[in-house]
């Protein structure tokens, strides 16, 4: 499963001592990309489509994000972190269309 840097988004696999060392780019930071099953999801009505697993690692719904979705995070059960920077981004995207 592939590691993006938080800050140049660029993709490293699984094991790249990149992960270890940290990014070409010198942050250290990277998101953990996977895929998660929706149906499970949505028992839990779990809102969020980045989850914090560890400190600098996230488990990300490509899906939603891929869909302009606005981007909660989840840190604990429950408690949710909505970036309103992402809304409205995406609002002055829709606008442009
Ligand atoms: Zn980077």
């Amino acid at each position: 499963m592939p590691h993006k840097c938080t800050k140049c988004g660029r993709i490293y696999k699984d094991g790249d001592e990149a992960l270890l060392r940290g990014c070409k780019c010198g942050n250290r930071r990277f998101y953990y990309l996977r895929k998660v099953p929706r149906k499970k999801e949505k028992k839990n009505d779990d809102l969020s489509n980045i989850k914090v697993i560890l400190d600098g690692v996230y488990e990300i719904d490509v899906d939603s994000l891929m869909k302009n979705k606005p981007v909660i995070v989840s840190k604990e059960e429950g408690r949710y972190l909505v970036s309103i920077a992402s809304i409205f981004k995406n609002l002055k995207n829709k606008r442009k269309d």
